[in-house]
């Protein structure tokens, strides 16, 4: 059917010069006063004068907050927040150089569609949104709503995932949806339900000063996330830091203890450590009494690992296994942080509940300084967990729960028939359906799967199987974006308002600093447009505004343990620093005008009340499985991936955007080898070399490091191809892919081989 000239054309067609006009705009005293440009009581004039606001980083889970430097209404220059508990005045490169991308000049500016000749020319957006919806409706007449789907992602802010999880599965009808925080975070979201019945990391950033032993396992801090770092640095209490790391990165090198287990030995590492401290009489008795359960299970379960039984396996001598216990044991504030080394593994939801329940049989949790602390990827991924209407139900509900489904829909006022009564597929379930031509229309917002799924060459070979694939993302030239049939040019960081939910539950403001470059728009204004174009615009008629959908948050939260109804709108959690969830409107202490109403720093469970029926925390344990693909003759390395470096984020779509950032590291592609494995392979510092593995090959530099254990080679996660060797394994409880092992084979390049004198990089 032609749209063209229907009365919802038009309205599509007004919508979104409505929107531009606004974005348009100069920003207006309303947005400046609501974004905290100015102090209480100050008058703003008409037009914008140069004043500073405040912004949560729109990259890492840290949440730090920048001062965002404003002339003629926008943003030119960033610099850290000096008053903001996270952060209290530093930032990482990133966070200095978060502008960039937005000024970008292959930015975005106009919807594309890809005509009849398989090239992607520009369009209005309401021709864009009209083939888009058209499309989809095509794929569910025919196949049925379950045949679409969408990815999301961490990065956008909370409200907009709210709107497009209500969107897509109670507006347009789709069952299936999930977010890359599949790829960073599922294992820990798992692990914190099944033991404490609920997804909730317990900590509060003040814990990393409090600790006298701090934990760090599959956690490279000092990149991954240097503030947290500067955190411990600060902390008073000399505290033992160790770390638990296959590699000696730049954590470990800081760190005052070191074990570099095998990869993928964590499991068995830590029931050994439980078996010692078992035997060792280090149990908190009371503890696990009153607060815990399924405890004499877990007893009889570790007997048999004991740390001479394990040390060949986990590569790490028995009295070193001994001397970890001791020092757990004799720790009065012992903390344990985990973050990707856990995550992404076959067997990582056990893996992170065995860190769980070295804390609760220490009595490690609820007090200062202690905790079984996941520590999160994205700088929304906490949002995402709770709110994106993916796996789970809106305030972390379930789909299949008929009470959830009915209080969900009496809040939003809609139609219990439109929620769902089953769970979505998982990321990589949704990719498997696609190749069994089960779904066939696919919506990717704001990741770029192509380049970060595992086994990049099948996901790649997958989204060429979809009848229709929609792209919204700031940059058209993404892997992804560039196989879309439509691509929706959006807003990015910066560039609209909303909240970040941080590691530490911190829910914290993003602002539109910038206007959006040409025709782009704020992912929010966006899916109001699909509303309306497939009809169901008056569903979401309530939702004007990013705040009004916050307040739609607050009431979906309202007696779950992540509720904050006591936040009562953006100007609070402005004049708070971040607010952290919970924040109950009892927990919300009268004001006098200037004094901060919350406390600021929070943890969980010092009550020792656990969100399981129970009221306790449970043991979760099982024997360590198989490695899904060991090495063997023909693939005799391990391959380990991880972050590059702190000025390089993800698939690096935005970092690669600063010339600055791309000065802090080597733009060439690497591979780490220890120098032992190199004389075995005949190969020297700067050969080039090919990396295989069963599913492809890439070349890269060879850089020698004894960081490494031998047999063991690492390759960062930025490098568009590393993914072309990764495994599809998967932690079977939480569908998180294990990107941390596989098999490789490494030798001297083809032109290597051929002109040995010309091998070298010029220098
Ligand atoms: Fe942004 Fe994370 Fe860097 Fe802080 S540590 S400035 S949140 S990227």
């Amino acid at each position: 059917m032609n749209l063209n000239s229907t009365p919802l054309f038009e309205r599509i067609s007004r919508l979104a010069k409505n929107v531009l006009r606004q974005q348009d705009g100069p920003l207006t005293e309303d947005l400046v006063r609501r974004s905290g440009g100015f102090g209480l009581g100050q008058v703003p004039s008409r037009l914008v004068p140069d004043v500073t606001t405040r912004i949560v980083c729109g990259y890492c889970s840290t949440g730090c907050a920048l001062t965002a430097h404003m002339k003629n209404g926008q943003a030119v220059n960033l610099s850290p927040d000096p008053t903001y508990p996270v952060n209290r005045g530093m930032a990482c490169p990133k966070g200095w150089e978060a502008l960039a991308p937005l000024e970008a000049k292959d930015r975005a500016v106009t919807p594309l569609l890809r005509n009849a000749e398989g090239e992607m020319v520009p369009t209005s957006w309401q021709a864009a949104v009209s083939e888009f919806t058209d499309r989809f409706r095509e794929v569910a007449d025919r196949h049925g709503p379950e045949a679409m789907a969408f990815l999301s992602t961490g990065q956008i802010p909370t409200e907009e995932m709210v709107f497009l999880g209500a969107l897509a599965k109670f507006g347009m009808g789709m069952i299936h949806g999930d977010g890359n925080t599949r790829q960073c975070m599922a294992t820990s979201a798992t692990a914190y339900k099944e033991s404490f019945g609920f997804d909730a990391p317990p900590y509060s950033y003040a814990d990393f000063e409090e600790s006298d032993v701090i934990v760090l396992v599959g956690s490279n801090l000092c990149i991954a996330h240097p503030i947290m770092w500067e955190r411990i640095c600060r902390n008073p209490h000399n505290p033992e830091i160790v770390v638990i790391d296959p590699r000696k990165t730049e954590t470990a090198t800081a760190a005052t203890q070191h074990y570099a287990i095998r990869a993928k030995s964590d499991l068995l590492f830590f029931y050994a450590i439980a078996n010692e401290i078992l035997r060792r009489g280090g149990v908190d008795r009371s503890f696990v009494q009153c607060h815990t359960a399924g405890f004499e299970d877990f007893q009889k379960f570790i007997e048999c690992y004991t740390p001479e039984s394990v040390s060949a396996d986990v590569g790490i001598a028995p009295n070193e296994i001994r001397r970890l216990a001791k020092t757990i044991m004799t720790g009065k504030r012992v903390s344990f942080w985990w973050t990707m080394g856990v995550n992404q593994g076959h067997e990582a939801v056990r893996t992170a509940q065995a860190l769980i329940n070295l804390a609760l049989m220490t009595g490690n949790i609820g007090r200062p300084g202690t905790g079984a602390n996941s520590i999160t990827g994205q700088c929304n991924a906490m949002g995402s967990r709770i709110f994106s209407n993916t796996t789970g139900l809106f305030g972390g509900r379930n789909f299949t729960n008929p009470e959830d489904r009915s209080e969900v829909a009496e809040i939003l006022g809609i139609a219990e028939e439109k929620i769902p009564q089953v769970d979505s597929l998982a990321y990589d379930q949704i990719l498997e359906a696609v190749r069994a031509g089960k779904i066939k229309a696919l919506w990717v917002v704001a990741t770029n799967g192509a380049h970060s799924w595992i086994h990049q060459s099948e996901a790649r070979e997958t989204l060429q199987m979809l009848d229709v694939l929609v792209v919204q993302d700031l940059y058209a030239n993404t892997e992804t974006a560039r196989m879309a049939d439509v691509f929706l040019p959006a807003a990015g960081w910066g560039e609209k308002e909303g909240t970040f939910i941080n590691s530490e539950r911190r829910i914290g403001l993003v602002k539109k600093i910038r206007r959006a470059p040409g025709q782009a728009l704020a992912d929010f204004h966006i899916f109001r447009l699909v509303a309306e174009a497939w009809g169901c615009g008056e569903l979401f008629s309530a939702w004007k505004s990013p705040e009004d959908v916050f307040g739609s948050m607050k009431a979906l939260s309202r007696n779950q343990p992540c509720e904050f109804t006591g936040i009562s709108g953006y100007r609070m959690i402005e004049e708070e620093g971040g607010i952290q969830w919970p924040l109950r409107a009892a927990d919300v202490t009268p004001q006098e005008v200037g004094d901060s109403q919350v406390i600021r720093e929070r943890r969980l469970f010092e009550d020792g009340e656990f969100f399981r029926k129970d009221g306790r925390a449970q043991f979760c344990f099982e024997a360590p499985t198989m490695l899904p693909e060991p090495v063997d003759q023909e693939f005799p390395l391990v391959l380990l991936t991880g972050r590059g470096s702190s000025s390089q984020w993800h698939t690096q779509t935005r970092t690669a955007k600063s010339p600055i950032l791309r000065k802090l590291y080597r733009a060439d592609r690497t591979v780490e080898i220890h120098p032992g494995d190199a004389v075995q392979l005949g190969v020297v510092a700067e050969d080039l070399v090919r990396v295989r593995s069963r599913r492809g090959s890439l070349e890269a530099r060879a850089v020698l490091s004894e960081s490494l254990r031998e047999g063991e080679i690492f390759i960062s996660m930025h490098h568009d191809d590393t993914n072309l060797l990764t495994h599809p394994s998967f932690d079977p409880y939480s569908r998180q892919p294990s990107y941390k092992f596989c098999a490789v084979s490494v030798e001297l390049s083809a032109e290597a081989k051929l002109n040995p004198s010309q091998n070298k990089v010029e220098k």
